[in-house]
């Protein structure tokens, strides 16, 4: 049986200026132990700056997002290639802010995964239900198809998936510990090979530190996605700690 590494990765969204690099300080400060993987993944305005500052320690830089194009005209986006480049190990892709505001489809998320896998990235695919897909009895359904449409062919330790329901994102409401273990073992049993016990699976959707203990505590809860409690460094932080 594959003895599984929990990943806590922060997402900072479009939030974070230069002088925002100080939490990498302040967050190790606040480090007591770290037997998990940990990544941060500043907006892409930092990465250059928190490469440097990562370069030394124990802690990943991964994106945001990238292109399902390795390079040319595409006036605005960042290739999986620059972001190796910069000293990127991990990219999030199929963000739900993304597939909403974005109208990022399924067949996208796929794309840009491949292109992360091709430059040796691992990809952080997001899939999650709204509320009303959960309301109806249709949540499993929902994201087993975000799945299966979203997934490349992979190994499962090249990949990590993140279950964040959109109605948990930023709302301050967190999927109850039997909703998310229902889910994530969905997901694994749904997972195309047989390395399946091989595969992370990230929690998403208000995770704080007073939620964060029974949510890693599921036996297929691999780790959490972070937004807004990774700013905080020292909560970031918290949520390490009570992870190791
Ligand atoms: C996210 O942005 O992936 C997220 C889960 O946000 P929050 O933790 O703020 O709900």
């Amino acid at each position: 049986m594959t003895i599984r590494r929990p990943l806590i990765a922060g997402n900072w969204k479009m939030n974070g200026r230069l002088a925002d690099t100080a939490w990498v300080e302040r967050f190790q400060d606040a480090l007591v132990a770290s037997e998990v993987d940990i990544l941060v993944c500043p907006p892409a305005t930092l990465l250059h700056a928190f490469g440097e500052l990562l370069a030394s320690r124990a802690i990943a830089l991964g994106a945001q997002d990238c292109s399902p194009e390795p390079d040319g005209a595409y006036t605005g986006d960042i290739s999986a290639g620059m972001l190796k480049d910069i000293g990127c190990s991990y990219v999030i892709v199929g963000h739900s802010e993304r597939r909403s505001g974005h109208g990022e489809s399924d067949a996208l998320i796929r794309s840009k995964a491949e292109a992360a896998l091709r430059e040796g990235l691992t990809p952080i695919i997001c899939i999650g239900e709204n509320l009303d897909e959960r309301e109806v009895g249709r949540a499993i359904e929902t994201v087993l198809a975000q799945l299966a449409g979203s997934l490349p062919e992979a190994s499962a330790e090249k990949i990590v998936i993140a279950y964040e329901p959109v109605w948990a994102i930023g709302t301050g409401r967190s999927a109850g510990p039997d909703e998310a273990q229902e889910m994530h073992a969905a997901i694994r049993a749904a997972w195309p090979g047989a390395d399946a016990q091989a595969l992370r699976i990230l929690y998403g959707g208000s995770v704080k530190p007073d939620n964060a203990g029974e949510l890693l505590a599921c036996p297929d809860v691999d780790g959490a996605l972070v937004g807004g409690a990774s700013l905080d460094p020292r909560v970031f932080a918290r949520l390490v700690n009570l992870s190791s």
